[in-house]
């Protein structure tokens, strides 16, 4: 893995990706906002980019910037293949900033009251037809490296990092569906530009290189599904939030585990935290620490209404509940 830290706009080419052995490149911004033109800032190439490809002449680069022409661009996203001298081809797929603003986010999918089960399809279905702004969701990485959503190591007593995708496939959860994978997942999401996934990166049970493999493969997948615009990455493991950091410096990472001062989570350019809800309870200030250095507070897991009403009081920018109908109810009061 080869890697330069982006100094500055000016010299962001000398930045070299090569994940998993598969180098690509990324943008500062995924979204477009209605006459904002700007999208982003492209990195990881080295030498002239053209734009190729029907609907190519929707957006503009200059140098390496990326505009796009709003005006005739309704659509809710568009890919825009940007070429190289040597013909290495990119493709990002850029989406009209229409995700909802609300702090919503349905823990594991919306499954209490749905009658869906938590982290399946059907659940991730139902927060988007709720308006929720964010879906959350885990990943493990299978015995033959398939990505799969689940919370719990084991799935009816199968351990998923021991088990290969040819059985794992064979498991069905209670409400009838397969085991999901991630590029189920990704397909699922994107069908829609309101409601962004918020993907936890679980750590592995055998080990720690199987964590940041995990992380890698699934920052290629986002990449490959080109899901970018969709995703805030969050995991206990500060190890696994470093290496998103510094393999995707514009992707949106929150670290969970509650033990980062809000000075910390800032020096390591995390967007940020996303801790239970006592960590916040012993230390109010944490709010106003966040909110100067523009670190995100995401808080979890909030069932109880007197805790949602203190969090919004606080003006918590996301909360992580299982009842994600009841704090939509309280915010359309
Ligand atoms: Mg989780």
């Amino acid at each position: 893995m080869k890697f330069k830290q982006i100094i500055s706009a000016a010299v962001c080419f000398m930045a070299v990706l090569n994940v998993s052995g598969q180098s690509y490149s990324q943008l500062s911004g995924y979204t477009f906002e209605k006459g904002n033109k700007y999208v982003g800032t492209l990195i990881g190439k080295e030498g002239p980019v053209k734009l190729i490809g029907a609907g190519s002449e929707k957006f503009r680069l200059k140098g390496y910037k990326l505009y796009v022409n709003t005006k005739a661009l309704n659509d809710k996203w568009r890919d825009v293949m940007i070429a190289d001298n040597e013909n290495h081809i990119d493709t990002f797929r850029i989406v009209r900033n229409d995700f909802l603003k609300n702090p919503v986010v349905a823990h594991r999918g919306a499954w209490k009251n749905t009658g869906e089960t938590e982290n399946s399809i059907g659940s991730l279905k139902k927060a988007i037809e709720l308006g929720c702004s964010g879906s959350e969701t885990d990943v493990h990485l299978s015995g033959d490296s398939v990505i799969y959503i689940h919370h719990d190591p084991k799935l009816q007593g199968v351990a998923i990092e021991q088990t290969t995708s040819a059985e794992l496939s064979k498991l069905k959860l209670s409400n009838g569906e397969q085991l999901p994978t991630l590029e189920a997942y990704l397909q699922e999401v994107m069908t829609q530009n309101k409601t962004k996934l918020v993907l936890e990166i679980k750590a592995s049970i055998v080990s720690k290189e199987r964590s940041l493999a995990l992380t890698k493969k699934v920052l290629n997948m986002v990449h490959e599904q080109k899901a970018q615009a969709w995703i805030t990455y969050i995991s206990f493991d500060w190890d696994v939030c470093k290496l998103i950091r510094q393999l995707q410096p514009y992707a949106n990472v929150e670290y969970l585990n509650g033990d980062k001062s809000v000075g910390e989570l800032s020096e390591n350019k995390m967007n940020g935290l996303d801790y239970h809800y006592s960590v916040l309870k012993k230390n109010e200030a944490i709010f106003k620490e966040a909110g100067e250095k523009n670190i995100d507070v995401n808080v979890w897991t909030v069932n109880d209404e007197a805790d949602m009403d203190w969090l919004l009081k606080n003006k918590a920018d996301f909360i992580t509940t299982n009842e994600p109908e009841i704090l939509l109810k309280k915010l359309a009061k």
